[in-house]
């Protein structure tokens, strides 16, 4: 259950280019190469994409900040300014002068499908459909920004990404042909049209290497020399922004026979942040789901999943054998959540808001093991917690170590029951989650 908590949490939080991959049959052949996110959630708490995401670990960027790092690095990207008013949306589109595209600026793959890719032939048609675009809700994430780009013609759109690969702890290479339309449909439908290449980080993507993945997406020379260099500069912004993703997808290449990157798509490792300021600040708070702000905030690690139980707990371990104890009693998780080992009743506090502002959790299950920190603490926390907000949902309490029996007082005087055995509480977590 680990695993497949950490696995969903990664499909989530990956993205709609590639976080199917993960979970898709035919698509094994690339789990290895998704499995470095994964794994994550275990360490920190993993993060990224649709809604699933946490404090630590990954941090997306917008289409445009990518876009920027890869123009830094020499790519060919076309240029393009953001706007949060259909008004700035036309200015920039009278500027650009011509036919633009106006992009919904959102931590979410699909958004073509979704209508938040729209070309615009003037700057009155680019205002009309910044001001549908902006406030559009995709993937449960809404849109303040649009980004105004001039409107490239497409001759084929072809896709590049490269990935952290745990399992052979290397960055892979990932490029297809098939490239605009979503990468994991290529991977059930056409595996053979994806090529991956495992890079030794201590040489880098070597020249041939590039030349190599290019020449899969291209049989013109010209192209291929273009794709080269686009593939190695790629794989060199990955290397210096310290991300677990970068990706293009469409690569395009014009009438004009020119290669060009109109998508980008990049998620930094937060391990990473500390010694890149510069990234750091690119962090877009307003546009993260809200539990996971407040989480992050609140220096806690939290995944949302599927299920219905809400869990309370303190350690990465621990919580992972809380959620695989609910499952192996028939219920579902409905988040990753550590506390950590900090004796901090705010922290608590902050804790059950986060998981109650999530409508599915019909019970909530704390699982405690007193070691630094004190059950006494956490059981004040518990009981502050419910001062200040109004629970309406059965909260099932275990506490074990140190202090637990004034822990278990405390609570007692407050009115909740609390018991020693991990079990118990989570056979009677998993028991009123199906009740209620
Ligand atoms: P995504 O859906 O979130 O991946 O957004 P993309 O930036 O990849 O855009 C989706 C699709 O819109 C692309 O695959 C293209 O087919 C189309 N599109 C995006 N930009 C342009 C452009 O400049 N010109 C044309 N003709 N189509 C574009
Ligand atoms: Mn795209």
């Amino acid at each position: 259950m680990a695993r497949e908590a950490a696995r969903r949490a990664n499909e989530r939080g990956a993205g709609a280019d590639q976080g199917a991959l993960a979970g898709s049959k035919s698509g094994r052949y690339l789990d290895a190469a998704l499995a470095p996110a994964r794994c994550a959630v275990v360490r920190a708490g993993d993060g990224g994409g649709q809604r699933i995401r946490t404090r630590t670990d990954a941090m997306n960027l917008h289409e445009y900040q990518a876009r920027a790092l890869f123009r830094a690095a020499g790519m060919p990207v076309p240029p393009g300014e953001v706007a949060a008013t259909p008004e700035e949306a036309e200015r920039i589109a009278a500027k650009l002068d011509g036919k633009v595209v106006v992009k919904a600026q959102v931590h979410a793959g699909g958004r073509g499908k979704a209508g938040g890719v729209k070309l615009a032939a003037t700057p009155a048609e680019a205002r009309d459909h910044a001001s549908r675009i902006l406030g559009m809700q995709i993937r449960g994430l809404t849109v303040r920004k649009v980004l105004v780009t001039p409107a490239e013609e497409i001759a084929s759109e072809a896709y590049a990404g490269v990935l952290v690969d745990r399992a052979s702890q290397r960055p892979v290479m990932i490029v297809s042909a098939a490239g605009g339309i979503d990468i994991e449909e290529v991977a059930h439908t056409r595996p053979e049209a994806i090529r991956r290449l495992y890079v030794d980080p201590r040489y880098g993507l070597l020249p041939h290497q590039a030349y190599w993945l290019a020449d899969t997406l291209y049989s013109d020379e010209r192209l291929i020399t273009q794709a080269t260099d686009i593939l190695s500069k790629l794989y060199g912004v990955f290397v210096s922004s310290g991300a677990s993703l970068a990706e293009i997808n469409p690569l395009i290449v014009t009438p004009a026979g020119q290669v060009k990157a109109i998508d980008a798509k990049v998620t930094l490792d937060d391990n990473e942040l500390f010694r890149k300021p510069e990234l750091a600040k690119l962090r877009d708070v307003e546009a993260e789901p809200e539990a996971e702000r407040r989480a992050r905030e609140a220096a806690l690690s939290y995944v949302k999943l599927d299920g219905n139980v809400g869990c309370c707990v303190n350690g990465a371990g621990l919580a992972m054998a809380t959620m695989d104890l609910i499952k192996f009693y028939g219920g579902d998780p409905a988040n990753f959540l550590d506390i950590g080992g900090s004796s901090n009743p705010d922290k608590v506090v902050a804790a059950l808001e986060i998981i109650t502002s999530d409508p599915h959790v019909k019970v909530i299950l704390f699982n405690i093991f007193g070691g630094i920190t004190r059950c006494d603490d956490v059981a004040n926390g518990i009981v502050e917690a419910t001062r200040r907000i109004r629970l309406e949902r059965p909260m099932v309490i275990r506490l074990t170590g140190t202090n637990e029996q004034q822990a278990i007082e405390i609570l007692e005087k407050a009115g909740f029951s609390a018991g020693r055995s991990m079990d118990a509480a989570v056979q009677k977590a998993v028991e009123l989650a199906k009740a209620g």
